[in-house]
């Protein structure tokens, strides 16, 4: 048996959903009744370590997940929050996503009273944020040759089928 929370919902028999990367399961602590947690099979801690393409599979699958729990539940909301880090309030070193259907009035509360900061607080984080964020989009390039033959629709965005377009078309 694993020592990671996480790693053993593959035993789980509360899933409600699983496939070769990811498997969500009901969560046994949970905000409201159908409240499901998210997590890739393979032992990642947190968000920055999980490659693209699970993160983007994990992603894809909470939204479908979320979607069923408006069309089975008939939740009129979700939320869907990741505690990424302990001092975001993590405790299993594992990386998940929850899941957890809203009613209204059901009184829970994932609001946060804002903070008032100094125009010196602001605009140093925003500066400190735009220089670090330059390159976030330089994965877009990679994209199209990092494609499994089996993967190729899942992984294709629109804008990524005309990227692959505009490249087609450049071959004389
Ligand atoms: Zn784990």
């Amino acid at each position: 048996m694993p020592e990671c929370d996480f790693c053993r919902f593959v035993d789980s028999e509360f899933k409600v959903f699983e496939d070769a990367k990811v498997v969500a399961v009901l969560s046994q602590s949970p905000a409201n009744p159908g409240h499901v947690i998210v997590v890739p099979k393979e032992h990642f801690t947190i968000l920055e370590q999980v490659p693209d393409f699970v993160a983007g599979h994990l992603f894809a699958v909470a939204n479908r997940i979320s979607t069923a729990m408006f069309e089975a539940l008939r939740s009129t909301g979700t939320n869907v929050i990741v505690e990424n880090g302990v001092s975001a309030g993590q405790r299993i070193p594992h990386f998940s996503i929850n899941i957890i259907p809203r009613m209204e009035n059901d009184g829970l509360g994932f609001a946060w009273p804002p903070v008032k900061l100094s125009e010196d607080d602001f605009s140093n984080a925003e500066f400190q944020l735009k220089e670090a964020s330059k390159d976030v989009g330089g994965f877009e390039k990679e994209k199209p040759s990092a494609i499994n033959a089996d993967k190729k629709e899942e992984l294709l965005a629109p804008d990524e089928d005309d990227y692959l377009v505009r490249q087609l078309r450049r071959i004389p």
